[in-house]
């Protein structure tokens, strides 16, 4: 099995099988969208990604347009179906800085305008992974930012549903601009209650305090808050660390990490510790 199945040359056809909305209307479009793979002979983990290609716009030279995103299923499928995969896909639009234009990201949009019955060119599995240690006693610290939750779907219905019992703590750190925002949380679809009742589980929710500015959320006040717990898993050997988001977060968790750390040396060689030890795992993505 080679790591990378389906590439550029010769990507694998996925049809859409599903796309909800999981943001209400009044807030960002973020849409779960399932694929149907019958026939795909990959296998993923949990962390992984996979490319979508889609058509380029006829302006640009590239006869490829292709961009990655996080699986948000567990490694046996979406909802148990081995047949089906899903992603999170947030409808991007930028501002071009020259003429002030709005355009959409190509394509998010291509993914966000789908319906049912489409098909998708897609290839992979890409990147590292998020591997659970094989011992169920260790404590598993998860920090995730907007779509940086698609992983953490997939990694925590792993640790439950597939690895089950698992005993050693679960802390989930999630930052969304608003509680609307907040993916897999919120009144439109929200996976992670499933979770709730697990004794090892707790989801943290960090909102900006100034929403419509377009701030970071809040997920420096809400680890502050939660600082000496934080700090006392990141001393235990027995805890690894996953974070995923855009790459902006790296330098917000050093700046949190070397406060609670009391120095710029100690974070420094406390995350050393943690990369040599492999229990870091990073997804940062533009
Ligand atoms: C490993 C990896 C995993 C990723 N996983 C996901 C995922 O699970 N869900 C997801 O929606 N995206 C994810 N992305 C981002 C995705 O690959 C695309 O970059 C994004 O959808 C924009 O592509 P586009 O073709 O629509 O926009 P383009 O036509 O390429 O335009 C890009 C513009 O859109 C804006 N933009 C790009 N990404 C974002 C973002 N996430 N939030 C806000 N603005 C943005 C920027 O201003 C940028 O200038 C991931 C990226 C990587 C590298």
């Amino acid at each position: 099995m080679k790591i990378t199945e389906y590439d550029i040359s010769n990507p694998y056809t996925a049809t859409v099988k599903n796309t909800e909305r999981i943001t209400p209307a009044e807030t960002a479009e973020v849409r779960h969208i399932t694929l149907s793979i019958p026939d795909a002979t990959f296998h993923y983990v949990e962390g992984q990604s996979i490319g979508v290609l889609a058509p380029p716009p006829k302006t640009f030279g590239n006869p490829h347009h292709l961009r990655l995103y996080s699986i948000a299923s567990s490694r046996g499928g979406e909802k148990g179906e081995l047949s089906e995969i899903a992603i999170c896909v947030r409808r991007c639009f930028y501002i071009d800085p020259i003429n002030g234009e709005r355009y959409p990201g190509v394509a998010s949009n291509y993914l966000c305008n789908r319906k049912p019955g489409d098909n998708i060119n897609i290839t992979g599995p890409y990147g590292r992974q998020f591997h659970a240690p094989k011992d169920n006693n260790c404590n598993l610290l998860m920090i995730g930012v907007g779509t940086g939750i698609a992983p953490f779907r997939a990694f925590i219905k792993h640790i439950f549903d597939e690895r089950r019992e698992w005993k050693g703590k679960i802390r989930l750190f999630y930052g969304a601009r608003t509680g609307l925002d907040l993916l897999y949380m919120n009144k439109e679809k929200d996976d992670f209650s499933l979770y709730y009742d697990e004794d090892t589980f707790k989801a943290f929710e960090a909102l900006s305090k100034r929403p419509h500015l377009d701030d970071d959320p809040e997920i420096e006040g809400k680890l502050m808050d939660n600082a000496l717990e934080v700090w006392d898993l990141m001393q235990d050997p027995d805890t690894h660390v996953y974070i995923a988001g855009l790459s902006s977060l790296e330098r917000t968790l050093d700046r949190i990490f070397t406060a609670l750390a009391g120095s710029e040396k100690a974070w420094a060689d406390k995350k050393d510790e943690l990369i040599k030890q492999h229990r870091w795992s990073t997804l940062f993505y533009d």
